[in-house]
């Protein structure tokens, strides 16, 4: 029986789970991921909400004979996945064995935890809250995922000692390799058929493929399935990177001289001489470097050009690499006494490298990176670079391997058209394409909102006038409001603006830890909560709770930000429109992920209104409206009024007013 069958009007999927609906756009997704699976194909599919993505292309890869990744952007789909769809999946009769593979911080390292067990019993270390906690727990956890341990803070020290990560877990020579539990969960993923992971430890896995190590951090697999497709970009231009922070030189100086001290080097008096020498070159070397870089009164990332890399930044730099180099030379044949001056000379070699991409003395990268400095105030930060284009980078190592890629997500397509997506992606010419309409009835469930006679944002007008907006919009729908802004600068504004002129529960981004603010968001059923863009997307609110979505500015990305400067400098020379090519494709795709937090089920209904006239004033405003769903256009707040105590009076609901064309 084909995918097609088992999820068809009256088929298996709908006799088995109660108020199950076939939906012609799941059928066709299915079927097209099917044949790429089958066919080892790319695919690029744009599905509206509601579409029923999951079961698409989870009933063919469990079909299928292949082992398939499928990875998503969020912890929130990740899970959904394992907790809803695969037992769904069981209930078709389909039983693939499955494996969700998170990064690597989210487990425990024997070897680390040891080391500060010993630590803490011979005095060395200072006991930190809840290690007796992580040690009866170890008794008894067969995943080691901390994730059982929720009373165990995200922030809580102990576990920044004890945690797994790339730079310290050393692989078949460590002597906790076979009870290690990223091992077992590696080993339970080699045997699985289907593996759920998220697009970081995807990333991770075709950049340490193409790396020097030859390493891996997921097994083989046949083809993979990116759900959340949208956000790969971001992710990849991470993990294809390179980023080196002052606090992680000092961890390999102070590692370095504990590890060959442990394994016996320096009984030997010269070679204790010359390696200290090196360990001062680079903590002195990486002191140079981070206290000469550039200062900005906002902080954040600026960006690295090359007539910056002059004076102590390339002194620091070089002192550094003489200090790597002599340390490579001193562990390169010690490698084998333990378990420590193997992870030390690792690290050494991946920081070599980390430095010659930043200062541009690769080669092969220096055209292909930007270079950035995240400066503090403390001679700390970091340094790093970033691929200016991932497409090139994911074509060569997803693409062209052998298998199908398929990628999906509500927001693919800028204004109807996938060519900005299949440059981004480096997709190839014979990725097929699949757009398919949300099933939901946007005309009569959404009304968009654009305030008339409202000042640009750059006016300083604007704040008082979104005030006064917000405070009326959310009295219209008494409440039950996200406001989604494009900066932590205008979040805190409008928050400090708005304080007191509702009595609705009111909170904002930072105040809790994301997952109990929509907890609480979810249980108030009329709060209101101000954020920015790590809830514009993966964000599930479905029903009443959220009726309101209010979005201050049009998303464009920070122009002065350094990758997407080196992006528009890079089209600019290419002779292509950056602005029109690149900025407003990324803003229609951001936008529209906004306005889809709106509508998550047949039965919701609301609002989303975009406090930024230029969506109607300016050319590229017809791209972005073209992007979002078609929701009735609403000129003024009478219209959005009547529509709300339309959608909002149950049980008739009426079409509101005609949309705009
Ligand atoms: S193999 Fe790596 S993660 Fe596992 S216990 Fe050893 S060092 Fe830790």
């Amino acid at each position: 029986m084909s995918a097609r069958e088992l999820l068809a009007e009256g088929g298996p999927l709908a006799r088995v789970l109660p108020g199950y609906e076939s939906r012609p756009e799941q059928l066709a997704m299915a079927t097209a991921v099917e044949h790429a699976l089958e066919s080892g194909t790319g695919l690029l599919v744009e599905a509206g909400t509601g579409t029923g993505k999951s079961l698409a292309y989870l009933v063919p890869a469990a079909r299928s004979s292949l082992r398939v990744v499928i990875s998503t952007a969020t912890k929130a789909l990740g899970e959904q996945l394992i907790e809803k769809d695969i037992p769904t999946l069981k209930r078709l009769g389909l039983h693939p064995d499955v494996t969700l593979v998170k990064g690597l911080s989210n487990y425990v390292c024997l070897r680390r935890l040891e080391e500060y067990r010993q630590g803490v019993a011979t005095g060395a270390v200072a006991p930190e809250v809840g290690i007796d906690r992580i040690l009866d727990w170890v008794q008894e956890t067969s995943t080691g995922d901390r994730a059982e341990l929720p009373t165990l803070s995200e922030e809580a020290p102990v576990w920044r000692e004890v945690v797994s990560s790339s730079d310290t877990r050393i692989g078949p020579k460590c002597r906790f390799y076979d009870q290690c539990f990223v091992t077992k969960m590696r080993r339970r993923a080699e045997s699985s058929q289907i593996i759920v992971t998220n697009h970081h430890m995807l990333c991770a896995d075709l950049a340490l493929r193409g790396g020097f190590t030859g390493a891996q951090a997921l097994p083989d697999y046949d083809a993979v399935i990116f759900d959340e497709a949208h956000a790969i970009e971001d992710v990849a231009t991470e993990f294809f990177g390179v980023r080196l922070t002052r606090a992680r030189v000092e961890t390999l100086v102070r590692d370095a001289d504990r590890a060959l001290r442990a394994a016996g080097f320096f009984l030997d008096r010269s070679r204790e001489g010359s390696v200290m020498r090196a360990l001062g070159d680079l903590a002195s070397g990486a002191l140079r470097l981070f206290t000469s870089l550039p200062r900005t009164a906002h902080g954040g990332r600026v960006l690295l050009a090359p007539e910056q890399m002059v004076g102590e930044f390339v002194a620091g730099s070089e002192q550094m690499l003489r200090g790597l180099d002599e340390l490579d030379a001193h562990t390169r044949d010690f490698v084998g006494a333990n378990d420590a001056v193997l992870s030390v000379a690792r690290r050494t070699r991946a920081m070599t490298e980390s430095i010659k991409i930043i200062t541009r003395r690769d080669e092969k990268t220096r055209d292909a990176y930007v270079a950035f400095a995240e400066p503090d105030a403390r001679g700390g930060g970091a340094v790093g670079a970033s691929p200016v284009e991932v497409g090139p980078l994911l074509r060569e190592r997803l693409w062209s391997r052998r298998g199908a890629v398929v990628m999906t997500s509500a927001t693919l397509s800028s204004g109807g058209d996938f060519r900005f997506i299949r440059q981004r992606m480096g997709a190839p010419e014979d990725a097929q394409e699949l757009t398919l309409p949300s099933p939901f009835d946007f005309a009569s469930q959404a009304g968009l909102y654009v305030p008339p006679r409202f000042p640009e944002p750059r006016d300083p007008r604007w704040l008082d006038a979104a005030c006064d907006e917000i405070r009326r919009l959310v009295a219209i729908t008494g409440g039950g409001a996200f406001v989604l802004c494009t900066s932590v600068r205008m979040m805190r504004a409008l928050r400090d603006a708005l304080r007191g002129a509702w009595s609705y529960p009111t909170a904002m981004q930072g105040e809790s830890p994301k997952r109990v603010l929509l907890e609480r968001f979810r249980a108030a059923g009329d709060a209101v909560l101000f954020a920015t863009s790590s809830f514009w997307e993966g964000v599930d609110v479905p029903g009443r709770a959220l009726r309101l979505v209010i979005i201050d500015k049009l998303p464009f990305d920070a122009p002065n930000d350094p990758v997407t400067s080196a992006r528009i400098a890079r089209l600019t020379q290419e002779g292509l429109d950056a602005f029109d090519d690149y900025q407003v494709p990324t803003a229609a795709i951001a936008l529209k992920q906004g306005f889809g937090r709106l509508i998550r089920t047949r039965d919701d209904a609301g609002i989303v209104a975009i406090l930024d006239r230029r969506i109607v004033t300016r050319n590229y405003g017809r791209t972005l409206l073209d992007s979002l769903p078609p929701a009735s256009r609403l000129g003024n707040l009478d219209e959005v009024r009547t529509f709300w105590e339309v959608v909002s009076a149950p049980p008739t609901r009426v079409v509101g007013p005609a949309r705009a064309p």
